[in-house]
């Protein structure tokens, strides 16, 4: 389980600089509260990896709804740049040599528990238009490129795979124009 110790009113900092954050993460994936937790502090480090099965547990655990909302993961995040007007794309990598290497991760290079994955549905969808259903871009959800590679990967792996589906328009055919008079024999 995660424990819910992070607030609203912080999120304008990054997350890995939250002094007061300390998220859990259960050994064993048993819900019963007395499992045992595995407390870890915020650092730089991703060098851990985190099986995407503790992903999706994380997205519906209450320390998220705490940090997130009902909100896609990229709506509050904010690019640092010089000017006024951003740079056409975003930064190339956010981790390099499993330590993230810059001040302002991506949304999801800063929150080591959203894992890309074809599994991962409920995090693939929040990059998904839902008026078009074609992928946001980087401009809009401010990916790192190296992330939004691997984010369209992993969408068009769940296509494939029927995780995610996609509608198409209903086409009504006139059979008349195939197989002549419909005689009913
Ligand atoms: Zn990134």
């Amino acid at each position: 389980m995660f424990s819910a110790t992070v607030f609203r009113s912080i999120i304008t900092k990054p997350i890995w600089s939250r002094g007061l954050f300390v998220s859990s993460v259960s050994t064993n994936g048993n819900k019963s509260s007395d499992s045992p937790l595995e407390y870890r502090e915020i650092t730089k480090d991703r060098s851990q990896i985190i099986p995407v099965e503790t992903s999706i547990r994380y997205l519906k655990s209450a320390a998220y709804q705490q940090t997130y909302g009902v909100d896609p993961v990229w709506k509050l995040y904010r690019r640092n740049h010089k000017g006024s007007i951003p740079p056409r794309k975003t930064r190339k990598i956010c981790i390099r040599g499993g330590v993230i290497s810059t001040g302002n991760p991506c949304p999801i290079c800063r929150d080591e528990y959203l894992v890309i994955n074809e599994h991962n549905i409920g995090l693939l969808k929040q990059f998904i238009c839902p008026h078009t259903g074609e992928i946001l871009s980087y401009t809009k959800t401010g990916l790192c490129q190296h992330t939004h590679y691997k984010l369209v990967v992993a969408i068009k792996r769940a296509y494939n795979f029927g995780f995610l589906t996609f509608n198409v328009p209903f086409r009504e055919y006139d059979y008349s124009d195939y197989c002549g008079e419909v005689t009913g024999k």
